[in-house]
């Protein structure tokens, strides 16, 4: 398999992978949907409450904030030594907000709450939580823990990771350059140079075939198609974790799991003789 990193930034990365199959690429992406922990607030202690918004409420809104996670220094609940249901200081963090509207009406953000970790806070600031009027006031504590995004969502890494096929795109002899594959193209993958069509973002194509249900001539000038074991693959993290270490957490866990179903077959092989 070869692997080249297309583009990469602190959310985004963009890999294209030739050499893979479909399920393969399809067990990394829901791996890392559904399998890959990152950190999310799971309980929250309410003290004071006097906003318009019900505690169960604004409970909800705070497990939906995305926190900075530190994957090397904290256990998934079910697997930390303590085996307590409250946690300790390697499955937990607790966040804290004291806010009050002296002034007058005022918005409680994501970057009012504390973190006894600095490492573990918002991926941005900037979330609201909750509007106070004039003298009210929210008072709380809230514990962050390890969870998978198969149990909620709020654990999910991503905001988005799919694959598709790398598309191959071939202009025949017959064109005679109309214009109309450029015209339709949603994607404005092609472009109209001259008396020639040229392709500007081959990887932005979707293969929607539009371009060669439109062109005129018989058969069409213009052939879309892909090869079968090359795929684009994209991941975007909501910020929690570093995209390449999202990958790079998914492969440990799709080791880990065929381990355990090889460790399964030989058992089964040897109960049977
Ligand atoms: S629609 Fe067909 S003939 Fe017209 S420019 Fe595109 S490929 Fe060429
Ligand atoms: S298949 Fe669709 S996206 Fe790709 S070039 Fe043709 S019209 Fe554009
Ligand atoms: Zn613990």
């Amino acid at each position: 398999m070869e692997i080249e990193v297309l583009e990469k930034n602190d959310v985004n990365m963009r890999l294209l992978i030739q050499g893979a199959d479909v399920p393969f690429m399809n067990a990394l992406r829901r791996i890392i949907i559904a399998e890959v922990p990152c950190m999310a607030v799971d309980e929250v202690v309410i003290i004071e409450n006097s906003s318009i918004l019900l505690d169960e409420i604004i409970a909800l809104r705070l497990g939906l904030i995305p926190l900075r996670t530190d994957l090397d220094s904290y256990n998934l609940p079910e697997k930390c030594a303590c085996k307590s249901e409250f946690g300790c200081n390697l499955c937990r963090v607790s966040l804290t907000i004291d806010a009050e509207a002296k002034e007058g009406t005022r918005t409680i953000y994501s970057g009012e709450l504390i973190s006894e970790n600095p490492d573990i806070t918002p991926v941005s600031d900037k979330i609201p939580i909750v509007k106070l009027a004039k003298e009210q006031k929210l008072k709380l504590e809230a514990y962050a823990r390890l969870g998978r995004g198969k149990n909620h969502a709020k654990w999910q890494p991503v905001t988005m990771c799919t694959y598709k096929y790398f598309p191959q795109i071939k202009i025949g002899k017959q064109c005679d350059a109309c214009g109309k594959c450029v015209e339709i193209c949603p994607r404005k993958v092609l472009i109209k140079a001259g008396d020639k069509i040229e392709i500007r973002e081959l990887m932005t194509c979707t293969l929607c075939q539009d371009c060669v249900d439109v062109c005129p001539t018989n058969p069409p000038a213009i052939e879309v198609n892909w090869k079968d074991d090359t795929f684009i693959f994209n991941i975007e993290s909501t910020g929690v974790l570093p995209p390449e270490r999202i990958m790079k957490e998914a492969v440990k866990i799709l080791n880990e799991e065929l381990k355990e179903f090889m460790s399964q077959v030989k058992v089964k092989k040897t109960e049977k003789g």
